[in-house]
């Protein structure tokens, strides 16, 4: 007797290099990331329009396929997505290949596939509407200047629900691993390493970019009205940032004192709520 149903349940062409238990719990991060954002809407006062209108997805390995949050037809909220309100999208087709039935897909679908088409190195994409992203895109602040990593930038405020903003969007975002959408949010990549080394990188690295993002965004909206329009000579100069550059490959917290078990991204209280409850329902239900 097979010691779980997901082996009778999921056809060998939808879980490519994954077993059915690895697939399983492929389905699981998602649900938990998807439900982390939720908290996260929550805690930054988002909940009351932005729970049904962010989505993670993450890439399915050795298949040209994804899966992501799909839309049920009674609550649509990010905070109570479950295994059954994924659906399992064709990145070439934007066909949904897997999910139920009255599950559908996303609007956005295109922020996802032509990041995937895009970007071979992507195994997961992430978007959301957060308040001080908004803010400094509508207002063209830079938050590059408080922080240590570049993004890119796509200048127009529209949904990307085709080609025509989505192809533009994934050449905003080129390299890099966050770009800002101007008024409307933010999208948030996690890469296999560009060392040849297999990536650590998973849907949490993704969510907790996005988080990091919208902080830094907060922190230059604060000091733009604080003290206006000369804000950015308040930032730290490129020597001062090559030098923490420097310092940060040399002397890593995490590497000089590590603790067994620990991860600093995937201990994030929000993901750990979340993917505590994504077991124990998929346990229960
Ligand atoms: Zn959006």
């Amino acid at each position: 007797m097979p010691k779980t149903q997901s082996i009778y349940l999921v056809p060998d062409e939808l879980r490519g290099d994954l077993t059915a238990e690895e697939f399983r719990h492929l389905k699981r991060r998602v649900v938990a990331a998807n439900k982390a954002m939720g908290y996260w809407y929550q805690q930054i006062g988002r909940d009351y329009t932005s729970m049904t209108a962010g989505h993670v997805s993450v890439k399915v390995p050795g298949t040209n396929t994804f899966i992501v949050k799909g839309r049920p037809p009674d609550r649509d909220l990010m905070s109570e997505v479950t295994l059954q309100t994924l659906v399992q999208i064709d990145i070439s087709t934007k066909e949904k290949v897997a999910g139920e039935m009255e599950v559908a897909t996303p609007g956005e679908i295109e922020l996802h596939t032509c990041v995937y088409e895009a970007r071979p190195d992507v195994i997961s994409v992430c978007h959301g509407h957060s308040n001080y992203a908004i803010l400094c895109g509508l207002l063209g602040l830079n938050p590059k200047i408080f922080g240590s990593e570049d993004f890119g930038v796509y200048d127009r405020p529209h949904t990307i629900t085709s080609p025509e903003t989505g192809i533009p969007m994934a050449k905003a975002l080129g390299q890099h691993s966050i770009v800002m959408l101007k008024g409307h949010g933010a999208v948030a990549v996690s890469a296999l390493s560009t060392a040849g080394k297999l990536s650590r990188e998973g849907p949490e690295d993704c969510i907790m970019r996005l988080i990091k993002f919208e902080e830094l965004c907060q922190i230059t909206w604060q000091v733009f009205t604080a003290v206006g329009k000369d804000y950015e000579k308040y930032a730290f100069s490129d020597e001062i940032i090559q030098e923490a550059r420097r310092l940060a490959i040399t002397s890593s917290t995490r590497d000089r004192f590590p603790t067994p078990g620990k991860d600093m991204t995937k201990d994030q209280c929000y993901y750990n709520a979340a993917m505590a409850r994504t077991f124990r329902e998929a346990i229960e239900g």
